[in-house]
């Protein structure tokens, strides 16, 4: 067996993740280890916590990262909030929305299910006919950017609904922060998720959490003992709580968090309000070459993410074709469909770093090219031109 150094090729992230990662990113992660609670260690750490609210635009306490990628910050919600015989509102649009059910059930909760069309946002009427009917529920959850379909859901409107009717809210923020506006304090979200490897642009594998007091005060009122001993929020914050003293819960992916901070430090840098902008533009401009082209996007008009555009695939074009000869020809990846959109749709992520001008018309001309090698029925020729016009 020939074994030797692993060197991945040069590829252009633009799928559902990850995404482009940041040179001085991962140009942080190569820095020297040190150990988990080295004090130089816990500053950084409470830099982080400092960045995270910053990017969740809140002052909880208990924010931080799960040392394990956007499953695990899910999971760590739900085990820590539901209790054996809680009723949780479950809003599902999309592949995460199931996720969340499956993690109810596991926590010993039971899945009030309310579902929409894969591709359009969650309806509030129709959570709160849900709520009407079930008074005892404890808990809403929903995904507020669901990667699956590219929808943008009222993440303002559907916590205001649930509090109005007692309920505590889980939000999934995987694909939306940092892509869009996530105003944790302003919107009252009680407990909320996300991942590092899509508008952070970070290497994947770390999920920032964050919970409100409410939140907090469930957790610590709780009568059963969280059933998973890794997520178990009681134990992880003698690691990650405040205060000078630390205690070892477990070690830390310590290159990892170093890259995630300077993921941070460059959201921060930018400022969100102008990373939202840029994402916003460069969604424009695929959008105006995809329209010109032809295609249609699943998603309706408002409640597209910017960050993650999902097109239905032409008639008779094969997809995996197309996927393939962007790989081969263009190192460019792009995602197919997920759940019921297999096969129907292709995923563009213009997510965090890789959300820009240079990646738009490059994508643009080699999928125009590709369906053009293909005699696929499209417009020829004017995607790129299209976009060009928007950004003039
Ligand atoms: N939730 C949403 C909306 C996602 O898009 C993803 C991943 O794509 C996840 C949860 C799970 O995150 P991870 O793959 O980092 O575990």
């Amino acid at each position: 067996m020939n074994i030797s150094s692993f060197h991945p090729p040069q590829r252009t992230l633009m799928g559902p993740g990850p995404s482009d990662v940041n040179p001085r990113i991962l140009e942080a992660m190569s820095r020297p280890t040190i150990g988990h609670l080295d004090p130089e260690f816990v500053r950084m750490m409470d830099e982080m916590k400092t960045l995270l609210q910053y990017a969740f635009q809140t002052k909880n306490k208990m924010t931080m990262p799960v040392s394990a990628p956007g499953s695990a910050g899910m999971e760590c919600c739900f085990v820590n909030l539901v209790e054996p015989g809680d009723k949780v509102i479950v809003c599902q649009n999309g592949v995460f929305g199931g996720r969340m059910k499956e993690n109810v059930t596991r926590s010993g909760g039971t899945v009030i299910a309310v579902d929409d069309e894969w591709g359009d946002a969650v309806d509030p009427a129709k959570l709160e006919v849900a709520l009407k009917a079930n008074p005892d529920a404890k808990i809403v959850a929903f995904v507020h950017a669901e990667t699956s379909t590219g929808a943008l859901s009222d993440a303002k409107t559907l916590v205001e609904l649930a509090h109005r009717y007692d309920c505590l809210t889980i939000v999934d923020a995987v694909t939306s922060l940092g892509g869009v506006p996530v105003l944790v304090d302003e919107w009252g979200i009680d407990a909320i998720y996300s991942g590092s490897q899509k508008c952070l642009s970070c290497t994947p594998g770390l999920s920032p959490v964050s919970f409100n007091e409410a939140a907090v005060r469930k957790i610590s009122q709780r009568q059963h003992p969280v059933q998973s001993w890794f997520l178990d929020l009681n134990l992880v914050m003698a690691y990650w709580g405040e205060g000078a003293k630390r205690a070892y819960h477990h070690t830390a992916p310590i290159n990892a968090l170093y890259a995630l901070h300077e993921a941070l430090v460059i959201l921060h840098e930018e400022g969100l309000e102008d990373t939202w902008k840029r994402h916003q533009k460069n969604h424009l401009a695929l959008h105006a070459g995809i329209e010109a082209m032809g295609l249609a996007f699943i998603a309706q008009e408002g409640e597209r993410l910017p960050q993650l555009n999902t097109v239905t695939i032409p008639e008779g074009v094969d997809d995996a074709a197309v996927r393939d000869a962007l790989l081969q020809d263009y190192n460019l990846e792009i995602g197919g469909g997920l759940g019921a959109l297999a096969g129907k749709a292709w995923r563009i992520g213009l997510m965090g770093h890789a959300s820009n001008k240079t990646n738009v018309l490059l994508f643009l001309g080699a999928l125009d090219s590709i369906l053009t090698g293909m005699g696929a029925k499209i417009n020829r020729g004017i995607a790129v031109q299209a976009a060009n016009d928007f950004y003039a």
